[in-house]
């Protein structure tokens, strides 16, 4: 029984036999290597039309909501925790801009935004700045036309392929920190190369994510056009990154699900096939359990995450139950993941099993777009009815 439209179920199938085709078979081998999604398999997802799910037809989008964008994370997600993320900056940013940007900012970004012809990170996190987002300190000065941008930015996601890197930057040093930020949207070539010797970057290692290069990125008078300051008005960044959190909870905890399922099926496929005691492992009581345990979670977090997508294409403030749910979804992802490795006994330790790469790149799930502690204390002050 499946509470999706007959056009919600079309888009999972195709979407899922895309991600079977073209990103699944590859994603290991590529994970070992520390190598990002294929140009092609970007190219493919672009296809699909994917990045325009979320977005009313008046802006080219496809109409679908939330759901659509949901469904879409999660089947990306099962081929590979990191080709979920792919289309989320997209979603970040055509968000922002159509509900905040001006005329022009709309006429030149928000078609190549909404349809991925333009890719987008963004970069709020600094090195004194994670869960205090509002603790920014890259700062960005005007000069006549245009401002002048310095400092450290850290964990920017995607920075390598975007054309777009929406850059959270101080403007102004009042006593509210949160209204001295500013978002500029800072053009640049697509590639590694980035606008030496003003913005430059380095590629952090990670552990997992490996499709996906984060990078840090150091500004030194780089130089971007007054015009593009989001909305054209200072100090609005905060707000601007707070009026998306929504979206981008919720779409995160989707490529937990997305994650889960997977390190679920290589799970049950192991189970079903790695025989001891002169049975497959799936007929020891113990393991059976440990089945049910994550098909039960998964769901969990898949049901509540389609009431909350629900919700937010009602319209209305949602804050709770985003948080709820990517709360939920994340430490679910961790547990399905670490008892898929138990799962996996031995061999789970075998780099050469997949198993492991679920296991690394859940370790994310708590942390990206806000850890677990700060989703607690989002519900915490909702339920304590205090202000936020
Ligand atoms: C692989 C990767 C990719 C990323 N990509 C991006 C990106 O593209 N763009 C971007 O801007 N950022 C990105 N980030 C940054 C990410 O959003 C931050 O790591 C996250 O917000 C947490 O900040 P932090 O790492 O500074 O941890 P901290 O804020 O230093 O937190 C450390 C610990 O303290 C806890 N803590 C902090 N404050 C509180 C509090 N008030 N109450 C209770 N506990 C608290 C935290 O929950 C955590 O357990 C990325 C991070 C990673 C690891």
């Amino acid at each position: 029984m499946t509470i999706l439209s007959t056009q919600l179920q079309a888009l999972q199938q195709r979407l899922r036999q895309f991600a079977d085709a073209h990103i699944a078979p590859t994603a290991h081998e590529l994970h070992l290597r520390g190598e990002q999604i294929p140009d092609k398999v970007l190219e493919g997802i672009v296809e699909q039309g994917v990045f325009t799910l979320p977005f009313r037809p008046e802006i080219g989008g496809s109409g679908l909501g939330a759901m659509g964008m949901v469904i879409a994370t999660e089947e990306l997600g099962r081929g590979w925790f990191a080709a979920g993320a792919l289309p989320a900056r997209n979603w970040m940013a055509a968000l922002m801009l159509d509900k905040f940007g001006t005329d022009e900012q709309k006429r030149r970004w928000l078609p190549g935004v909404v349809s991925g012809r333009l890719q987008c990170a963004h970069s709020a996190t600094e090195p004194g700045a994670g869960s205090d987002a509002a603790n920014i300190q890259v700062r960005a000065t005007r000069d006549g036309d245009s401002y002048r941008i310095n400092g450290l930015k850290r964990w920017c996601t995607h920075a390598n392929r975007a054309d777009l890197i929406l850059t959270f930057c101080r403007t102004d040093d009042g006593e509210r920190k949160h209204e001295g930020i500013s978002l500029l949207v800072i053009e640049k070539l697509r590639g590694e190369d980035f606008m030496p010797p003003s913005l430059t970057a380095r590629r952090i290692e990670t552990i997992g994510y490996h499709g996906m290069k984060t990078y840090e990125l150091t500004f030194k008078d780089h130089v971007v056009p007054a015009a593009n300051l989001l909305g054209g008005e200072e100090g609005k960044g905060f707000r601007q990154l707070m009026a998306c959190y929504e979206m981008v909870r919720l779409q995160f905890a989707f490529r937990c699900i997305g994650l889960a399922q997977a390190a679920f099926e290589a799970s049950i496929d192991y189970a079903k096939t790695r025989m001891q005691f002169g049975k497959p492992i799936s007929q020891f009581q113990l393991i059976r359990a440990k089945l049910a345990d994550m098909a039960t979670q998964i769901e969990t977090a898949r049901q509540l995450g389609y009431a909350v997508a629900s919700k937010y294409d009602a319209g209305g403030r949602l804050d709770l139950e985003a948080g709820m749910a990517k709360l939920f979804a994340s430490e679910m992802a961790q547990r399905v993941c670490q008892e898929a490795m138990q799962v996996h006994g031995g061999n789970s330790m075998d780099l050469s099993f997949s198993v492991n790469r679920f296991w690394r790149d859940s370790s994310l799930c708590t942390v990206g777009e806000g850890t677990s502690e700060i989703q607690r204390e989002v519900i915490a002050r909702r339920i304590l009815g205090e202000r936020g």
